[in-house]
């Protein structure tokens, strides 16, 4: 995986007409995104993993899949 993961869809308007928005990329801030249909910059920032994926065979209740 490289470290600039592409989003595949426009979060407003889930056209995929997108284009890294070059010279916002803020190290740890995510980077910049703009889509072409709607003409936002939007950026996509790794926020952490979610605890359930750390946690959740821990307790024993959780025996996977979908609940
Ligand atoms: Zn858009």
């Amino acid at each position: 995986m490289t470290e600039r993961a592409a989003p595949y869809y426009c979060p407003y308007c889930g056209d995929e007409d997108l284009e890294p928005h070059e010279g916002d990329g803020e190290k740890g801030a995510g980077y910049a995104w703009t889509c072409g249909a709607c003409a936002r910059v939007f950026r996509v920032k790794f926020v952490g993993l979610r605890s359930a994926a750390i946690t959740g065979t821990v307790d024993g209740t959780q025996t996977g899949g979908n609940a």
